[in-house]
């Protein structure tokens, strides 16, 4: 058998992290059984659908790298098939016109209830012979007895009474199909052989199998993914943070990082934490899949981030820090070499906004020193090690290639004092923190003038703070 799956979101909005697991689990299955993963844009419901949320989905599933196989499928460019398939059903009697009004349904949902019973339609039309007529809707004719059983690759055996189901309208008045009969129709035309989508469906499935059994088409398989939860253990929704897998590229997390951290979110193999597609492909097992609910966990995707990071190719960072400072307006200047800024903030960034944080300091002139570090270190026995480190700074001819941790320490040897009482002072003059890489490493990227510039600033505040106290 071809294994065929496909991924087919409604374009009301963004691809979301629930979406994206769902179709990298469909993307996974079919490559690892050399079938076909195909794309099907779900856009019947004319009014939520947007071209701008089709596009969202394009985007997100580019960036993730889940190239589809063979064109894109629109169901709004199928109605056709879909009107000659309710046609067939009903000229085979396995559909019938309906005319119940809004009002009769409406009471006798409301008697079931009362009397404790599923709301379901009673059938009233279902032998009447109805001919079409502008307020009339199709109904399938759901068998009356027996049970419909599937096995689910997820949730295992799963089995309802046909008495549970009722006879589901497929085509409304104005003849456009609903969402149970269009995706049964696709799924047996586009040969999907595995059906993997989220369980928010499973109660869909036994309705549609008996579409699939009035059609005499071979059923495919189910497999149904458990939802996402929040970390609060709510179903994950936007005020969980992003749940748009473009909002994590926006965010600064690379996009392997990002599938990474999917491909773990209900699936696991041992005790694996990193995967490259390759392994997920050769790995992943859709009968592995947990049943359970998974949590998303910012921190893990945080740790997946920091790992892909500091493995990534330097100037692939560069491009994307560069990126970064120019969405926030920021230039970066002619001199700096930013394959020099990746390499030292790769081991310690989770991010790319991270990383672009903390290495403002490198781009921009030091306006402000942080306070309680001013009146730690911007003391009076600052002004020695300063000074000194001006002097040799201003000695050294070949920037780039001189011992600058050397510099420091002759200081440090020199004044005889602490290495803090001269690192301290010079890493606030160099980034207005206390915190950051190792001084020497700044300084040779900062290059010669620019340190200079720096350590005379700090210096003249110092100088202004002790005359004020
Ligand atoms: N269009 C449906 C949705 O976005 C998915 C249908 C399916 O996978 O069967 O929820």
């Amino acid at each position: 058998m071809t294994v065929v799956t496909r991924f087919a979101p409604s374009p009301t909005g963004y691809l979301h992290v629930g979406g994206a697991r769902t179709a990298l689990f469909s993307y996974l299955f079919a490559r690892a059984n050399k079938g076909k993963f195909i794309l099907r844009i779900e856009d019947t419901d004319r009014e939520r659908s947007t071209q701008e949320s089709v596009d969202a989905i394009f985007q997100g599933m580019e960036w993730l790298g889940l190239e589809h196989d063979g064109e894109v499928y629109f169901q709004t460019e199928r109605f056709d098939r879909y009107k000659e398939k309710v046609q067939q059903l009903l000229d085979e009697d396995k559909a019938y016109y309906c005319t119940c009004s809004k009002e009769r349904l409406d009471e006798i949902r409301e008697k079931q209830m009362q009397n404790g019973e599923k709301p379901r339609y009673d059938g009233k039309c279902r032998h009447l012979n109805l001919p079409n007529s502008d307020d009339a809707v199709v109904r399938f004719k759901n068998p009356t007895d027996g049970d419909v059983v599937f096995d689910d690759y997820v949730r295992g055996v799963i089995t309802t009474s046909n008495k549970e189901l009722d006879d589901l309208i497929i085509a409304r008045p104005d003849g456009t199909p609903t969402y149970n009969f269009t995706v049964v129709i696709d799924d047996v035309d586009m040969q999907i052989s595995h059906v993997i989508r989220g369980d928010d469906h499973i109660n869909n499935t036994p309705r549609q199998i008996n579409i699939y059994h009035a059609l005499g088409a071979e059923l495919p398989r189910f497999a149904h993914l458990p939802m996402i939860l929040g970390d609060d253990g709510a179903r994950l929704s936007k005020r969980h943070g992003a749940v748009s897998v473009m909002e994590y590229a926006k965010n600064g997390y690379l996009p392997e990082a990002v599938l990474n951290y999917l491909v773990r979110l209900g699936w696991s193999y041992e005790d694996k934490e990193l995967f490259t597609k390759d392994e997920m492909i050769e790995l992943f097992d859709l009968k592995k899949v947990n049943r359970a609910p998974s949590s998303f966990n910012t921190s893990k995707l945080d740790w997946i981030n920091q790992q892909y990071i500091q493995n990534a190719d330097t100037s692939r960072l560069a491009e994307l820090l560069k990126n970064r400072y120019n969405d926030s307006g920021i230039q970066v200047p002619q001199n700096l070499n930013l394959n020099q800024v990746v390499e030292m903030f790769k081991a310690r960034s989770t991010t790319i906004n991270a990383m672009a944080d903390s290495s403002l300091f490198l781009l921009q002139d030091i306006t402000e020193y942080d306070e309680n570090t001013v009146k730690k270190v911007f003391k009076e026995s600052a002004i020695e090690p300063l000074q000194t480190l001006i002097t040799k700074c201003n000695e050294i001819d070949d920037w780039s290639n001189a011992d600058l941790h050397g510099l420091i320490e002759e200081t440090v040897n020199d004044l005889q004092v602490g290495f803090g009482k001269v690192g301290q002072p010079l890493r606030v003059a160099l980034t207005g923190q206390s915190s950051g890489p190792a001084n020497d490493e700044i300084m040779k990227i900062l290059g010669k003038e620019e340190t200079l510039k720096r350590i005379q600033q700090a210096l003249s505040v110092v100088k202004e703070n002790i005359t004020n106290q």
